[in-house]
């Protein structure tokens, strides 16, 4: 028998991994993003059109990139943010896997412009499913501009499979919501179809809160704060009055990463224990920091779930901290008192 195993070819090994980093729309907005965070921008503009169908365009005011770097970026495993696999364990930036700019480029038309700040020009790339059609100098602001075009282009079983723009747009805005309030002081805009839908002045993480979620918040927020040796809590959680039926706005950032963690959210469901109405979900906006080294974020490449390595600590130092936190509100007594 002649031998039979090849090589995929880099275009290839590409869109299987954009199967896994890139589902919908939403998916390009929070690596785009995340990457302009990781650049340093104080400000972060997001643009979309029919519910990022059409266009997803990211434009920082970040470090920019080099000519050789603008290019590179689109190669598989080519990242500036780790060089170890021990740095994985150190991490302080959002990405380290240095696969979303090529699975992003395998699967749609990516239009990049980037311009470093001592440079008088910068760079401009065209990619189409990964092959490079331009690449010539520009005169940009600097930082960078990423615009994604026509998504799953190449991938029609893909494109059809996207739900309609109205839950597109939901994905899309979920995510702006995440990485903004992870990030408060940084200025943050969205427009969708030629309309704002956010302007996000630099704050601190109540403002944001309440910028996003309208002025009425302020009110229902009740602080929480805790320092351990292992784990740092600060944020908020929803008075138990103001508590709603839908689990909307319940936000874990882990060393300002968003995480979903159903064992977490059990810890801020047992600490209202007996103050939530049948059927309301608190609300949580809370910010964890711990050490590094103690959390794995490689067990999925979206990076919405990690790995804690004493989730039980963590748990009870949540539940007292939010305990306490009603406790001292005196929301606690009075509704005890009611029962
Ligand atoms: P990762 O973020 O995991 O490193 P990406 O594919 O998202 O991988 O990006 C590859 C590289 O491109 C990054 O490591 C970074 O050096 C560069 N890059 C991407 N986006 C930006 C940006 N907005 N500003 C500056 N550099 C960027
Ligand atoms: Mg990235």
């Amino acid at each position: 028998m002649a031998d039979i195993i090849q090589l995929l070819p880099d275009h290839v090994a590409n869109q299987i991994a954009a199967g896994e980093v890139v589902q919908r729309p939403a998916s390009v907005v929070k690596e785009l993003i995340e990457n302009a965070i990781d650049a340093k921008a104080s400000v972060i503009k997001l643009l979309v059109k029919d519910a990022g169908k059409t266009l997803v365009q990211v434009i920082d005011n970040g470090s920019g990139m080099s000519i050789t770097d603008a290019r590179f970026s689109f190669e598989r495993h080519a990242t500036s943010k780790i060089k170890t696999a021990d740095d994985l364990f150190k991490l302080n930036t959002k990405g380290f896997r240095g696969e979303a700019l090529a699975s992003i480029a395998a699967i749609a038309h990516v239009e990049l412009k980037t311009k470093q700040e001592h440079e008088d020009v910068g760079t401009q790339i065209i990619i189409e499913g990964s092959e490079v059609k331009e690449q010539e100098v520009v005169v940009t602001p600097t930082g960078t501009s990423i615009a994604v075009k026509n998504l799953f282009f190449n991938i029609p079983a893909r494109r059809n499979f996207l739900k309609s723009n109205t839950v597109e747009l939901r994905h899309i805005i979920d995510e702006f919501h995440r990485v903004a309030l992870a990030h408060p002081t940084i200025q943050f805009s969205m427009y969708h179809n030629g309309s704002e839908s956010f302007q996000l002045p630099a704050s601190n993480f109540r403002q944001r809160i309440v910028n996003i979620f309208g002025a009425k918040t302020n009110e229902k927020l009740v602080p929480v704060n805790e320092t351990t040796e292992v784990l740092t809590v600060s944020g908020f959680v929803g008075k138990p009055e103001y508590a709603k039926k839908t689990r909307g706005e319940q936000f874990f950032f882990v060393n300002n990463r968003f995480i979903k963690s159903a064992y977490l959210n059990h810890a801020i469901n047992s600490a209202f224990d007996g103050l939530l109405k049948d059927g309301t979900h608190a609300s949580y906006f809370l910010d964890l920091t711990v050490n590094p080294q103690t959390i794995d974020i490689n067990i999925h490449p979206t990076k919405t779930e990690i790995k804690f390595d004493d989730e039980h600590t963590l748990y009870a130092i949540l539940r007292a901290a939010v305990k306490h936190s009603l406790g001292q509100f005196s929301i606690a007594p009075v509704l005890d008192f009611e029962r």
